[in-house]
């Protein structure tokens, strides 16, 4: 059932609002078609009493890696290329099991649908090989739980040495025989599985399952790659993600590797357009920043997992003044360690105080839900809108509990739901017209017997992350020593504050 008469609630229909408005919105095939006081009874809809509830957009995650959600709490802080030792191990071998790709898909969604998030565009690795179980267990968890979801494949094709600068020089020749060996995708198989996933999945579930492309990285992909995904995302319309300048040792891969800033390579591959998602952004040049405000593409601020690897801080209001939209995510559960984009939200809305003295340049509770919302439904490329209760948009909505203590007493909606709101406060989420929770119940799975499933996997998650710690131990002192070579490197500006 699609159809919805949702009465009484107090709506904040976009981030451009001031002020709630009390209506009812009925909805209809999924799609918002009135918001109005007094709407009439419509035969055949059922109607949802929300008075007492303040009606939002659906939040969108604009990034998240769902491979890390079983993964929470694991690690201590480590600088990103340290943390991608545990997170996707370069000698791993063996195939995924697609009960747990499934079972960890549907708890990192379960999550989401309680704290009002409607969208997530995932970005899935595979350890080590991509195959068609997995994607078909990452996609029919979103579809089976009635969640939003843009799905990418995350594959690196590279040498795990060849990603990184200075590693050659630095590992042993053994080691750089065993990464060579290891298991790893080529562009020819990608391209498959993305044909694959655009055949068997985008535009299912009345349309909510969609496709995007992604590279992980430039420097983890070859150039001919890149460019047939640019060409797969540009035929079919669809997001491309990209991680790019996330840490200071990634602008000195480009200066050791490419000879320039991984900004301006992509540019000048003629990739760099409205489809990609940059994503973080943090070590950009004010050059870089002109390059992408021109592009049309639009930037993932991951601002919790940025500050849990130390990555620095992206440079917030020369991006906007360039005109590049921004989308929010939480990247993933082991490096946030949660779903929870409301702690994003409110990261986003503080840390960049500590970046400008100048408080006019730090980002408003308006600007930062503008990023969730408009730069969210940017980013996914899909034909009917989301991320704004309006006519003709897609029905994603989030009910608060408006006697919650994050709105007592209630002075500024969009303040307090930056601020105060911890995701505590949803009472029903609706996605596609769908309640998908109702009463904090989610209602198209059983989610205490999806918990005991994925606490009986706790024996065998902890000796996997046991036997992680060895394998990552022995190839720490290396990356250590990269990372340290980087860090020391004058690259001409820093995003890390207190230096
Ligand atoms: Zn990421």
């Amino acid at each position: 059932m699609r159809d919805l008469l949702i009465r009484g609630a107090e709506v904040l229909a976009s981030a451009a609002h001031e002020a709630l408005v009390r209506a009812d919105i009925l909805i209809r095939d999924g799609v918002i078609t009135e918001i109005a006081a007094g709407v009439s009874d419509q035969p055949g809809v059922p109607s949802l009493d929300a008075a007492g509830c303040v009606a939002i957009p659906g939040l969108i995650n604009a990034h998240l890696h769902s491979p890390g959600n079983l993964m929470r709490g694991t690690l201590d802080g480590y600088p990103l290329e340290v943390f991608m030792l545990y997170e996707v191990p370069p000698l791993a071998d063996g195939p995924e099991d697609p009960r747990i790709v499934r079972l960890r898909t549907l708890i990192g969604a379960a999550e989401m649908l309680k704290l009002g998030i409607t969208s997530v565009l995932d970005d899935a690795f595979f350890v080590p090989l991509a195959s068609r179980s997995a994607i078909d267990a990452i996609a029919g968890a979103y579809d089976e739980i009635g969640m939003r979801a843009t799905l990418g494949l995350d594959q690196p094709i590279v040498v795990e040495y060849e990603k990184y600068p200075f590693l050659a020089d630095i590992l042993p020749e053994a080691v750089k025989r065993d990464m060579e060996r290891a298991p790893r995708e080529t562009a020819e198989g990608m391209l498959e599985h993305y044909a694959y996933l655009l055949e068997r999945w985008h535009g299912r579930g009345e349309g909510r399952i969609a496709a995007a492309v992604s590279c992980s990285a430039p420097q983890r992909a070859t150039p001919d790659y890149l460019e047939a995904l640019s060409t797969l995302a540009r035929r079919h319309d669809l997001p491309f993600f990209c991680h790019v300048l996330e840490t200071k040792l990634q602008r000195v891969l480009g200066e050791e590797k490419y000879g320039q800033s991984l900004v301006q390579y992509i540019d000048a591959l003629g990739i760099l357009d409205e489809h990609m998602q940059v994503i973080h952004a943090i070590w950009v040049d004010e050059r870089d920043v002109q390059t992408l405000g021109r592009s049309g593409a639009t930037v993932a601020h991951n601002p919790v997992c940025n500050m849990r690897l130390g990555s620095g801080i992206m440079p917030f209001r020369s991006l906007r003044n360039a005109g590049v939209p921004i989308c929010l995510g939480t990247d993933e559960a082991v490096s946030d360690d949660s779903h929870n984009l409301w702690g994003a939200i409110k990261a986003a809305g503080t840390m960049h105080a500590l970046t400008d003295p100048d408080y006019a340049e730090w980002p408003r509770a308006s600007e930062i839900l503008a990023c969730v919302w408009e730069g969210g439904n940017r980013v996914m490329r899909r034909s009917r809108r989301v991320g704004r209760l309006d006519i003709g948009a897609s029905a994603d909505i989030a009910l608060l509990d408006r006697s919650a203590d994050a709105f007592t007493p209630l002075h500024d909606i969009r303040r307090q739901l930056v601020l105060c709101e911890s995701g505590s406060s949803v009472r029903h989420t609706i996605v596609d017209g769908r309640l998908v929770m109702q009463d904090r119940q989610l209602t198209l799975i059983d989610e205490a017997e999806l918990k005991r499933e994925v606490r009986s996997l706790e024996p065998m998650l902890q000796a996997g992350v046991a036997a992680l710690r060895g394998s990552a131990a022995a190839l720490e002192p290396y990356y250590r020593d990269m990372v340290q070579r980087a860090a020391a490197r004058d690259v001409g500006f820093t995003r890390w504050v207190g230096r």
